[in-house]
């Protein structure tokens, strides 16, 4: 279980490496992903509170990267924080996100990535229900969710 003290580390010092990546031009980007979802994956936008698409859904299944199909979370992680964004509490994987510092808006944050493809996901808080602590706020548009 990954908790705020590894993610800190992650985001200071080294991730861990992907077993595969996923590299491509900005324009590929631009020809296979949505507008919405270039504008975030690529382009670290945030969508808005609560008008998104898994914000207040529970299904079962699990949730891969809407840039490059790896899986980032299941469904089983998935919690209610009041945020306005899809809430988990772990990533699917240790290595499926990697972590970096983000001192953009004046705050100091730390961004998650997914690992494979780059592409921006959202951000990761200590504010978490326990054990693990964590609270990863997800744009919904970096994800799809599959049974
Ligand atoms: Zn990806």
């Amino acid at each position: 279980m990954l908790r705020w003290k590894d993610i800190v580390y992650y985001a200071k010092y080294s991730n861990p490496e992907p077993d595969r990546k996923v590299e491509k031009t900005e324009e590929e980007w631009r020809q296979q992903l949505t507008p919405a979802q270039y504008r975030i994956l690529r382009e670290k936008a945030t969508e808005p509170p609560y008008r998104n698409t898994y914000c207040r859904s529970y299904e079962p299944g699990s949730y891969t990267c809407a840039g490059c199909g790896s899986l980032l979370f299941n469904a089983t992680e998935k919690y209610h924080a009041i945020s306005g964004w899809p809430s988990f509490t772990q990533p699917a994987a240790r290595g499926a996100i990697r972590y970096t510092f983000d001192d953009s808006h004046r705050m100091q944050r730390i961004e998650a990535i997914c690992n494979v493809c780059g592409g921006h996901l959202g951000h990761v808080f200590p504010d978490g229900p326990e054990p693990g602590g964590l609270r990863y706020c997800i744009n919904s548009e970096s994800l799809n969710r599959i049974a």
